[in-house]
């Protein structure tokens, strides 16, 4: 199947980094849609606020159901009765790791782009995320891209325009596209369900917080 060139497709979850993601998408490619996943979280907020976010943006928005993962894997982002790791344990990842969700996003996002004809898809994962998640590093986005192409015999490709970038400068590359005000209020980043600053004393809160204090301090140096 010949795919498209000009579109991408942004596996969106209305959060800081994948809203960065789509305005960057949108400055690189012709034609750009979102693709929402729902896997059981906690807050539907989220999904309603990415809603909006596309909408606004004049994208197509979709929306999956993936929550067989929060039934086969633990987290506490998709358990209420687990509390939440505040800090990375010593001997591994944080309980708010949710097992495969990012294997199984891109995979289903592939299918669905492979779909409508669609060669690039775009997602907010960073390495120098605190956290460690397994499913953000390079060599896994590198090792899926290969997977998916022989999966399917096509050539997708996986961008991850924040994999080498910190939250700073992700607030940086937010101003640059012009939007770091639609980021900072209309996203919902916060592992407790307050949209933009958030609840402030969450894991997922200090970084975004700190990020962009960093960031707003070497602007006005
Ligand atoms: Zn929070």
């Amino acid at each position: 199947m010949k795919l498209s060139e000009s579109e991408a497709l942004v596996v969106f979850s209305g959060g800081q980094d994948s809203t960065t993601c789509l305005f960057w998408a949108l400055k690189r490619f012709k034609k750009v849609r979102t693709l929402t996943f729902t896997y059981g979280q906690k807050h539907s907020l989220e999904v309603e606020m990415a809603r909006k976010i596309a909408e606004d943006a004049g994208v197509e928005f979709d929306l999956l159901d993936v929550s067989f993962i929060s039934k086969i894997g633990t987290s506490s982002l998709t358990d209420t009765s687990i509390k939440m790791d505040e800090e990375k344990p010593e001997d591994g990842v944080p309980n708010t790791f949710v097992p495969g969700r990012n294997l199984f996003f891109l995979s289903v996002a592939a299918v669905y782009a492979r779909e409508r004809g669609i060669r690039h898809l775009v997602t907010g994962v960073s390495q120098t995320d605190f956290s460690g998640y397994p499913d953000c590093r390079d060599s896994f986005i590198k090792s899926l891209n290969v997977t998916l192409n022989l999966a399917m015999e096509e050539q997708f490709t996986i961008h991850t325009p924040l994999m080498w970038i910190d939250k700073a400068e992700t607030w940086a590359l937010a101003d640059r596209l012009g939007v770091l005000d639609l980021v900072r209020t209309k996203t919902l980043t916060c592992y407790n369900g307050v949209p933009g600053d958030g609840c402030g004393h969450c894991p997922s809160c200090k970084l975004r917080n700190e990020g962009l204090r960093q960031y707003l301090d070497s602007k006005n140096r």
